[in-house]
């Protein structure tokens, strides 16, 4: 099996699918079913998230392992450091490295909703310090079972970090969980791709020289966008994009054509521009994904990334 480093390191873009961990083994074997829908198009890799308050912080692992050792598919848990000690943590990641996970997206975290959370209290108080602790666990382990060593990502957020308003430092707080150790960075979603450029851009004038990976997710319902501006602060949608939905009747089939439609012409944009990677935010179904392959007139990844040999 290839590590992860080298489906980061090879030419070919990277096509990754993002689930949440269900709360009920109902909702578990219907995101089974989606995944494995998904898994014919052949992912570089699929991410599981992991819950800021603490209900559903097992269910990630367990879903993690579950996807990994059914599937094979590269998974990746997403690891948050509010309101975790160090003991925790290093249980955690060891844990994964123990059963075979080769990577894992740090996160800082934000506070459980309803809580006032004392930020002093936590051990790591940023994502730099988690992937500096990780790739140090990471370094105790590679070697043991064959264990090569984590990916580390990190999050990058091309219309702007939330929690740092001052645009030049929030470059330099990314350029750090670079040198802390991360390999790769994954994106909040955008819907303007000129953001996602821009920021492209801009880790380049600020030597930051590791895979970025666009997040995208087709739009499902205006109560989802909704819930998605509250979660993601400062997340744009653009005017056109706005107008679309406003021509439609709101039913939840034409949201979700336009939402479809607007992913799958980012999707294209993206790729004429070359960029490391696509992540879509699946919200845990498959069909606009599934979409996007076939309007873009792919079977699979691979030829989504490169192309059929298709002669004319
Ligand atoms: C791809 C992706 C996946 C996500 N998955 C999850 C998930 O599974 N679970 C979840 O709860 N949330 C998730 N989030 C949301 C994320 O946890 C929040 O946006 C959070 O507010 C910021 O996390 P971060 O890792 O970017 O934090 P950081 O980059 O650590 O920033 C957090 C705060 O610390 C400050 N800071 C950062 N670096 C430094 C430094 N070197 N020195 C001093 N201060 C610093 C910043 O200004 C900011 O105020 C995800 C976001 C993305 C883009």
């Amino acid at each position: 099996m290839k590590h992860f480093r080298d489906i980061l390191n090879s030419s070919r873009t990277t096509f990754s699918f993002e689930f949440f961990p269900p709360k009920t083994a109902a909702g578990a074997a219907k995101l089974f079913d989606h995944i494995v829908k998904l898994e014919a198009l052949g992912p570089s890799f699929v991410s599981v998230t992991y819950g800021a308050g603490g209900s559903t912080r097992q269910l990630t692992r367990e879903l993690v392992h579950k996807v990994r050792e059914e599937t094979g598919i590269a998974t990746v848990p997403h690891l948050t450091c509010v309101k975790h000690s160090e003991e925790e943590i290093r249980k955690i990641v060891a844990g994964y490295a123990e059963r075979g996970i080769q990577s894992i997206l740090a996160l800082r975290g934000d506070a459980p909703a309803n809580e006032d959370h004392d930020w002093g209290s936590d051990r790591f108080s940023n994502a730099s310090e988690l992937v500096y602790f990780i790739r140090k666990v990471s370094d105790e382990y590679v070697g043991k079972n064959g264990f090569p060593g984590f990916g580390i990502g990190v999050a990058g957020f091309p219309e702007g970090h939330p929690g740092t308003p001052n645009r030049l430092e929030e470059m330099d707080y990314l350029k750090a969980k670079v040198d802390a150790g991360a390999d790769y960075i994954i994106t909040q979603m955008f819907f303007d791709n000129r953001d996602l450029y821009d920021f492209r851009d801009r880790c380049e004038m600020s030597g930051i020289r590791i895979p970025i990976i666009a997040g995208i997710m087709p739009i499902q319902t205006i109560s989802g966008m909704k819930r998605m501006s509250e979660l993601a602060l400062g997340m744009r949608f653009p005017g056109p994009l706005l107008r679309m939905v406003r021509r439609t009747d709101g039913s939840h089939e034409a949201i979700q054509r336009v939402g479809t439609h607007w992913a799958t012409e980012q999707s294209r944009d993206l790729l004429d521009h070359r960029v490391a990677g696509i992540h879509f935010y699946t919200l845990n179904t498959s069909g606009a994904t599934r979409e996007i392959y076939k309007t873009l007139g792919a079977v699979n990844s691979d030829q989504l990334g490169n192309g059929s040999m298709l002669e004319f």
